[in-house]
């Protein structure tokens, strides 16, 4: 096994002990990246001869253990585009508050950003304007999205961790597409400060890993309270890690019966209900529940999330940040920026959070989408009155082909359909592998809990993980 396909934990564990060298993994992830970013294409800028090489070993220690960041969170110093022409060449001034975290417990940013889809906007990461990442399990898939490239990069082993951010799923798909753990926290558990805003009131940064256990990890030092984000929480942050004890006996969970209906791939149905067994089998009291206003999630979620995304990309106009078209004067500059910096997808979710909230639409659609907001947050807070967790699929399909859903926004739109209630509700979802199609494709098991109970979805999957051996597949490239 190379240096480079071990956890985060098991190569903190040998830094800690001297048995190996940051150098050594260095060029371990370097002889990894030469090979497999080629076909993967998980980062974006990516120069492979910036990358140390075997021999290059005797040169000085270049710092901690590597963390890759997607490129919507802002580095300073170092490339932040979102994937979008409109932030070409844009360097932050300031490192975005969980990157000042993951460099005061000593971790080294790794330099070069991973792909998403423009402004996190996609469930595939094809609507980059850098092109698509590659899923490693099979390179005519998609690796999901918007986070496909750090899902990517920790499924092919060209990173060790990474962080995404998850406005509808944007995490927890591309984590259940490559075989990865990928979690959401609560909205408010993580500083918002320094990621490049998409829906406000549903954005969260979050970790996608090799195991539970380099997730619970990750998510402690980037959690806790942020003056600079009027909307983070004031809480203690509790150790994640001792929350891993595998032990889920007599946990009430719920399984939510709008969950399973058409739409839901047969396969995937069934390699979820083996994990429901497991589960019980492990002790959890599994039961039937109901979340009536599913249905209105993934509407409601396209009028909130378009509304925000109108307003936050207002700021692109050619002046501050980024890219900015050669015009005769300013209203041209505008225009010209505008229409030669979006990409398709960006332009249609202007027009369409545009409308929505236009004086004569705002109260039936905006407002009206709020109060179903509402009603499907009521939903849970229902249920976790009797119920610990709920679990059911992370997404109804495995990874689909390239180019399959490009023609069809709406068939892409329901890829999220069982992720984006945990981001209206503001409660932390987490998906774990749970098994593989006939194709060899993973599939993720998705566990949602309370509010600021990650703690508890740490536990499950972790038990989880610790009886079954999904996690330890590596895909062949
Ligand atoms: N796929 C969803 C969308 O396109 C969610 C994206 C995200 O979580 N950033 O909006």
């Amino acid at each position: 096994m190379e240096l480079n396909q071990l956890t985060a934990h098991e190569l903190l564990d040998k830094l800690k002990s001297k048995q190996i060298t940051v150098s050594a993994l260095e060029s371990a992830l370097g002889a990894c990246l030469r090979k497999n970013e080629p076909q993967v294409k998980a980062y974006v800028r990516m120069d492979l001869n910036a990358l140390p090489t075997a021999n290059s070993q005797s040169q000085a220690e270049i710092g901690g253990l590597p963390i890759t960041i997607k490129d919507n969170i802002c580095t300073l110093g170092l490339l932040t585009e979102c994937c979008s022409k409109i932030l070409e060449n844009f360097r932050p001034p300031y490192d975005a508050t969980v990157i000042t975290k993951l460099k005061a417990a000593g971790l080294r940013i790794f330099p070069f950003k991973a792909n998403m889809d423009e402004f996190a906007f996609g469930s595939s990461t094809e609507n980059s304007f850098f092109g698509p990442t590659r899923n490693p399990w099979n390179l005519d898939t998609v690796p999901g999205g918007s986070s496909g490239g750090s899902a990517a990069a920790v499924a092919s082993d060209e990173a060790i961790w990474a962080l995404g951010s998850d406005t509808g799923g944007s995490i927890r798909q591309p984590a259940s597409f490559c075989g990865v753990v990928g979690l959401k926290p609560t909205y408010g558990r993580v500083s918002r400060y320094g990621l490049i805003a998409f829906a406000s009131s549903l954005d969260q940064i979050g970790p996608l890993t090799k195991d539970v256990k380099d997730a619970a990890i990750l998510t402690q030092i980037i959690s806790g309270y942020d003056a600079k984000d009027s909307t983070s929480i004031n809480l203690a942050v509790p150790d994640y890690t001792q929350s891993l004890t595998g032990d889920i006996r007599n946990l009430k969970i719920g399984i939510p019966k709008e969950y399973f209906v058409a739409g839901l791939d047969p396969e995937i149905k069934s390699i979820i209900e083996e994990a429901i067994n497991k589960l019980t089998n492990l002790g959890a009291k599994i039961q039937n529940i109901s979340l009536p206003h599913t249905d209105y999630a993934v509407p409601v979620y396209y009028i909130i999330a378009t509304a925000e995304a109108s307003s936050n990309l207002a700021r692109f106009d050619g002046v501050q940040f980024g890219f900015r078209a050669p015009a005769d004067n300013l209203l041209q500059m505008y225009k010209k920026t505008r229409a030669e910096g979006f990409g398709a997808e960006a332009k249609r979710r202007i027009i369409l959070g545009t409308f929505a909230l236009s004086h004569g639409y705002y109260d039936a659609y905006y407002l009206r989408a709020l109060k179903v907001r509402t009603l499907i947050k009521q939903d849970f807070d229902r249920v976790f009155k009797d119920y610990d967790c709920i679990v059911c699929p992370t997404s109804p399909t495995a990874a689909f082909k390239i180019g399959e859903r490009t023609a069809d926004p709406l068939k892409m739109y329901l890829s999220d359909i069982y992720t984006i209630s945990a981001n209206l509700a503001g409660l932390p979802a987490i998906s774990i592998p749970c098994g593989f199609t006939k194709k060899g494709l993973p599939v993720g098991l998705q566990i949602m809990a309370k509010p600021f109970n990650e703690e508890l979805l740490f536990r499950v999957a972790h038990t989880f993980e610790q009886h079954t051996e999904w996690h330890k597949r590596r895909a062949q490239l």
